[in-house]
């Protein structure tokens, strides 16, 4: 027994030095690190001037892994990351650091965060499709800017090949942004799950070499009603998307000129039982100069109401 106990005694005391060891090595340090960025290379806290050798082998240098990464050029929003201990999310654009494809490699979690769905007194979500476009979305931004309104953005991937710079603005800016399809062609987006889907990862993909981030939101072209079947639901789930339609059409898809959109938005705000949610859509691809023709009229409009304006995120409510 005296035996058993002097070996239990030794075999801790070792296990303490080991561990002591351990966590004082700056190693372990790296290993407990929160920080998505390298661990600076400093001198001593007494040599104001840092390191000796500006550039240390980085093989002595180990970069932690990115357990709680946000980009460079983050903004004020929701990033979701390798977190699993989700936070609840606030009303901020939803960002993923992650495309589909990276967070499958890593064996990362798709699905959407469960978060109870924000209604208001009185709320209102402005919704812009088919941008970026070099003469309207500016436009809109800087009504927008002016207004100190958030609004969400829906793009379409070949529109960000060409304009880039103005999807960065539109992020930065603080607005949400959702994928829209790559090319907004419903006889391609709607012949098969594949098809749609491969448009979206594609279009992902697109956003994230341009902003660093990508969505985490949808809307399908001409609205998922008569085009999404059971199996696009299904696949939408799967790959963690969350489908955003809308209950107020502004009636932009007609040649209707601007008095005739604020009409239209005022006599569909009518219905109370829209007020708690209003889903506002409009459009900012090419050709709609009336739309932001009307934009300070529609603003004005919720305004005087005293609407709160929210950005689309996964606590939007679904609009109907
Ligand atoms: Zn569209």
């Amino acid at each position: 027994m005296q035996h058993t106990s002097k070996f239990f005694q030794t075999v801790c005391a070792l296990s303490v030095i080991c561990l002591t060891l351990l966590v004082s090595s700056p190693l372990a340090l790296l290993a407990f690190s929160d920080s998505a960025s390298p661990i600076p290379v400093s001198g001593p806290p007494n040599d104001p001037e840092g390191p000796e050798d500006p550039d240390p082998d980085p093989e002595l240098v180990p970069v932690p892994e990115n357990k709680y990464t946000i980009p460079n050029n983050a903004i004020d929003a929701y990033y979701m990351n390798e977190n699993p201990d989700n936070p609840a999310i606030p009303s901020k654009p939803v960002y993923d650091v992650f495309t589909v494809e990276e967070r499958q490699a890593r064996g990362l979690v798709l699905e959407v965060p469960k978060v109870s769905p924000y209604y208001g007194q009185k709320v209102v979500y402005l919704t812009f499709d088919d941008g970026p476009e070099p003469e309207n979305t500016p436009a809109v931004l800087a009504i927008l800017k002016s207004q100190g309104i958030k609004a969400t953005f829906f793009v379409v991937g070949n529109q960000i090949e060409k304009y880039p710079a103005i999807l960065r603005q539109i992020y930065q800016d603080g607005h949400a942004i959702g994928n829209h399809s790559y090319n907004h062609v419903y006889r391609e987006l709607y012949q098969s799950t594949n098809n749609y889907f491969s448009q979206l990862r594609h279009t992902d993909e697109i956003i994230k070499n341009s902003i660093g981030v990508r969505p985490r939101i949808s809307r399908a072209p001409g609205g998922s009603a008569g085009s999404f079947t059971k199996e696009y639901w299904a696949t939408l789930k799967n790959l963690g998307y969350t489908e955003v339609g809308w209950n107020i059409s502004s009636g932009d898809a007609s040649s209707a000129k601007a008095g005739q959109l604020v009409n239209n938005i005022a006599a569909q705000m009518d219905n109370k039982n829209l007020w708690s949610h209003a889903i506002l859509l409009m459009h900012d691809g090419r050709g709609h100069a009336e739309t932001v023709k009307a934009l300070p009229a529609i603003i004005k409009f919720y305004k005087d109401r005293q609407f709160e304006f929210r950005v689309v995120n996964f606590e939007t409510p679904s609009p109907w």
